[in-house]
């Protein structure tokens, strides 16, 4: 049970004032929410970080007031000129005065009435926001803010600046969020007590108060003593929750699954390809784990196209081969449905019976299937989420395997685990997505893994070459030779930072540029494109009777265009390198030998030339996604937000590597001290795993 004192937390964010819910719903765009929740929450406005801080703490006269700085003013109001109505060009004008001079306040497209009634003739108000020189006279346009004597303290000297979006004002979010800071009780002390000495961190709360109400402009920084603490908080979180985890997992036995190998020879007899050394290798590691008395949590990756399903059929008739059952289960229909069609021949022809469970299935046939598998009728179960349903009852499952894991939580993974019954099923999970080392840490701990690198025979390597954009006229002529012997060429377009129209604009330039030189083989695809008109031109692309297609960056996701083979990403420096990856993974799927390159704009900046050097260097997701981390050197790392993985929301901060690893350490010791977390320490730690909603891991403790 969460503790009561953190019920106030978990609130709606329409529990506060000012917030009714249509700000709720545009706080929901803006705020970063963990999967699966719905609304915003009070706790998740103490998770919204600031991204800098406005200084409004300069208090000239208004003679001493430096044009183009944030000032906070003291004045008197003399006059209002009201713009003749209908003519929004011409602004609403206050005269304001102190000893020294005047000072107008500008309002464009004010409501009157409102303008009179925060400024009337005569009374003292302050002002802050930024002055401006207009000719002779000092200016203010649109003041942030404007209070009277009696209400200054509503005015923030120091006001952090929060993410927002269309409709939600700055002002209404950091309203919202002293609100959240003022409802974060005192709690017992979790963090050791020399260790915060150490570091000179202070208490949770005051950590909270010092980023959201900061009494000095660099507390609202990643480096700042109660940002640090945080970030420590939440790494200590998630370590301790993946020790509660795995502890959990450790003490239970699992069951040695020792296959004949009588299924897989058939299987590879049946294969139209030998296995590559990788998938060999992988097998091997998976067998040892099967074979072993305790339970196999073992993760699978490899690049999209690196062969992981015959892995995965070969791993289920390991079990197979022992008498037992196994299961894959796939994260949406459509992949579950792909899976039936790999798998099904191959198993079929090695005598293996395979079904398929997914929500689409329904009485009679879902009936049938369910007595076949509590009878031991089918070998091998694919399906959806709908395998965790509780009717669905396997007659001795000892194997499961999970594709694309991060779309799944690790109480689904439990859930098809505590379907093996007694030893609970042994788990393999696979991912495309590369995730770097210190990422697999800090969402798996110690998980044992398993990597594909190689790829399947009679895949070319990716020619890969970073060139400056004036070289793009040569570029085009190299073209116009791949084009005659039947190529096809990608061409994405600039990512213009913040604004989809201008990206859309350069791809719409860059199609009728290409356009005239190449003719109407020229196709156009951008996000902007209804789903049916981009269905079409894809298809259109795939039929070979488009050549070039122009694109926004839309196209990383899901195409499988083999003929495809070159790669043309313009403004390469402006993206990261998983996106590059991503991107470049969309060619070298055919015969034909295959090219990315890299335009960019000089100068380079040395992050930007790095990167460039590694796609130049390595098709190697794994060493890509390393370097990627290297660079950004955060905990916002490549891969998490593609992933579906959980972000960190507070310890993507400088020092992060080293935090992580301190935080691994030290929850490996709590949980030696003090396994149950039942001492007083221990107590306080649950209320930190509840505040970062660890709480699968709390609950295990009832289940173990
Ligand atoms: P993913 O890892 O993305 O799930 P798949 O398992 O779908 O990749 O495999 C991609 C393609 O490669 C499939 O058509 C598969 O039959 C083929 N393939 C798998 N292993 C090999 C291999 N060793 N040699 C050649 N082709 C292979
Ligand atoms: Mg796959």
């Amino acid at each position: 049970m969460r503790p009561n004192d953190l019920t106030p937390l978990f609130a709606p964010v329409e529990t506060l004032k000012g917030i009714g819910p249509r700000l709720a719903v545009l706080m929901k765009k803006a705020l970063r929410l963990p999967p699966g929740v719905r609304e915003p929450r009070v706790l998740d406005l103490l998770w919204h970080m600031p991204t800098g801080v406005v200084d409004r703490r300069a208090e000239p006269s208004v003679a001493d007031a430096v044009p183009g700085a944030i000032v906070t003013l003291k004045v008197r109001v003399l006059k209002h000129k009201v713009p003749p109505r209908g003519n929004s060009k011409v602004p609403y004008r206050v005269t304001t005065e102190d000893d020294t001079g005047r000072l107008e306040l500008v309002f464009f497209r004010a409501e009157p009435s409102f303008v009179e009634r925060q400024l009337p003739v005569g009374e003292i108000r302050y002002v802050s926001g930024r002055a401006e020189r207009y000719g002779d006279t000092l200016q203010m346009p649109h003041p942030d803010y404007i209070v009277p004597e009696d209400r200054r303290a509503d005015l923030p000297l120091l006001e952090p600046v929060y993410p927002l979006t269309a409709g939600l004002t700055a002002k209404v979010v950091l309203k919202a969020v002293r609100q959240a800071v003022d409802r974060v009780p005192e709690l017992a002390e979790w963090q050791d007590a020399a260790w915060l000495k150490q570091r000179a961190w202070p208490s949770f709360a005051d950590s909270v108060r010092g980023v959201h109400v900061p009494g000095d402009a660099g507390d609202v920084s990643p480096s700042s003593i109660y940002w640090q603490r945080l970030a420590y908080d939440e790494l200590l979180a998630n370590q301790l929750a993946l020790g509660i985890v795995r502890q959990s997992f450790k003490a239970q036995r699992g069951r040695p699954v020792r296959g004949d190998g009588r299924f897989r020879e058939k299987i590879v007899a049946a294969l139209p390809f030998a296995l590559t050394n990788s998938q060999k290798a992988a097998l091997g590691d998976i067998a040892g784990d099967m074979s072993a008395p305790h339970r196999m949590l073992r993760l699978l990756q490899g690049d999209v196209g690196s062969g992981k399903t015959v892995v995965a059929l070969m791993a289920m008739a390991i079990a197979v081969e022992a008498g037992a059952q196994a299961a894959l289960m796939a994260p949406t229909e459509v992949l579950a449905r792909q899976h039936l069609e790999t798998i099904a021949p191959l198993a079929e022809s090695a005598g293996l019976r395979v079904g398929l469970l997914t929500g689409r299935e329904k009485g009679r046939p879902r009936e049938h299937l369910l007595e076949a598998l509590k009878h031991g009728e089918i070998d091998i179960l694919i399906g959806t989420h709908a395998l965790f349903q509780d009717d669905v009852v396997f007659r001795d499952l000892a194997f499961a395997v999970i594709d694309e894991q991060h779309r799944f939580g690790v109480h689904q993974r439990l859930a098809l685990q505590m379907k093996g019954g007694e030893g609970g099923a042994n788990m393999l999970v696979m991912t495309a997505t590369p995730i770097p080392r210190t990422l697999l840490m800090t969402h798996y701990g110690d998980l044992d893994v398993s990597k594909l690198t190689e790829k399947p025979a009679g895949r070319k390597p990716i020619v890969t070459r970073a060139v400056p954009t004036e070289a793009m006229e040569r570029l085009i002529e190299r073209i116009r030779i791949q084009l005659q012997e039947g190529a096809q060429v990608y061409w994405v377009c600039p990512l213009i930072e913040s604004s989809d129209v201008s990206e859309l604009a350069a791809a719409e330039e860059r199609h009728a540029h290409l356009r005239q030189i190449f003719g109407e083989g020229v196709g156009l695809l951008h996000g902007g494109m209804a789903s049916s008109e981009k269905d079409a031109t894809m298809a259109a692309f795939a039929r070979n009777e488009l050549q070039i297609l122009v694109a926004t960056t839309v196209i990383e996701v899901g195409v499988n265009v083999p003929n495809a083979n070159i790669m043309v990403i313009e403004h390469a420096e402006r993206f990261g390198l998983a996106q590059l990856h991503q991107l470049r993974g969309r060619v070298g799927r055919g015969s034909r030998e295959s090219f990315c390159m890299l335009l960019y704009a000089q100068p380079l900046g040395e992050t930007a030339k790095q990167r460039l050097e590694m796609m130049e260097a390595t098709e190697d997701g794994f060493l890509i996604a390393e370097k990627d981390l290297e660079l950004r050197g955060g905990g916002e790392v490549l891969g998490a937000r593609q992933s579906g993985l959980p972000e960190f929301r507070v310890a993507d901060v400088p020092g992060f590597t080293t935090l992580l690893a301190t935080a691994r350490d030290d929850a490996r010791l709590i949980l030696e001290r003090d396994p149950a977390l039942t001492t007083a320490r221990g107590r306080a730690l649950r209320t930190l795993l509840y505040l970062f909603e660890c709480d699968e891991a709390v609950r295990l403790f009832r289940a173990a």
